[in-house]
């Protein structure tokens, strides 16, 4: 990913994804923002206990880089399943509701998400100028919800998952992200060859493994025929400098968030 500043905030783009012209996108940091610890500083998210006008003065200056407002994008109340739905700017300032994952193609929609350690999945169709941002943890990502997105993008625009470009966010990475039963049960029941995704504890080979939460859904991209696939290759739990972190802040953190923006003609 590319580091970038625009006004004093921080943000990071994927080198494979426009970055200017008929699409916008941005995955903000932690940094840059007013909110205090735990929250510090660009906290985007009011699910936390931060003040709520600290949240709203953050997503000014996040959504602002392209223009927006928390009334100017579209936002969705995440469930960790693996539901899609196609948005217009009709629901700007709303949340979708019990959906991981929005697509739009209409000019001017934009599309936002928070994360603390969970996948973002962003998907560009250029052939039919259609985006789609997506949140995917352990669950979505057992669950497929990134081929979810590409099937109801190939429905909705008639998008061919090979034209399609793939950018896959920080997340928790296989170095941090020890997991118990339930994932790896759940991790073998998803995925065949699952111990490539189930790495040895580095701490002792009898301990827990380790998920690796961005390759699974490259797997899953891949499955479903997406070729141009770019990793962050940051982890969010190692960068809690740059990143709010669940798993590393034991829940006493915020949210950063992403835009995708395609632009009105
Ligand atoms: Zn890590």
């Amino acid at each position: 990913m590319i580091f970038d500043q625009s006004s004093g905030i921080p943000f990071l783009r994927f080198a494979g994804l426009p970055g200017n012209g008929r699409v916008q996108h941005a995955i903000f940091t932690r940094q840059g923002g007013v909110s205090p610890a735990p929250f510090d500083s660009l906290n985007l998210s009011v699910s936390v206990p931060d003040e709520k006008e600290r949240v709203y003065a953050n997503r000014r200056r996040a959504y602002g880089l392209y223009g927006r407002d928390t009334d100017t994008v579209v936002h969705a109340h995440l469930v960790h399943g693996r539901d899609v739905a196609r948005v217009t700017q009709a629901d700007n300032g709303t949340w979708l509701p019990r959906v991981d994952a929005i697509l739009t193609d209409e000019p001017g929609c934009a599309l936002t998400m928070n994360f603390a350690d969970c996948t973002p999945i962003l998907l560009y169709d250029p052939a039919h100028q259609a985006i789609g941002l997506g949140h995917a943890g352990w669950q979505g990502t057992v669950k497929d919800l990134p081929g979810a997105m590409v099937a109801a993008m190939q429905r909705e625009f008639g998008s061919r998952p090979a034209e399609l470009i793939a950018g896959i966010g920080p997340c928790i990475g296989p170095c941090c992200y020890e997991v118990g039963e339930v994932v790896i049960t759940a991790v073998h029941a998803a995925f065949p060859n699952p111990d490539s995704l189930l790495l040895p504890n580095p701490q002792s080979p009898a301990a827990n493994p380790h998920f690796d939460l961005p390759a699974a859904n490259r797997r899953n991209l891949q499955r479903a025929g997406v070729q141009q696939i770019e990793l962050s290759g940051l982890c969010t739990a190692c960068r809690t400098d740059l990143f709010f972190s669940h798993r590393a802040e034991n829940g006493r953190t915020g949210r950063f968030g992403s835009i995708f923006v395609l632009e009105a003609t």
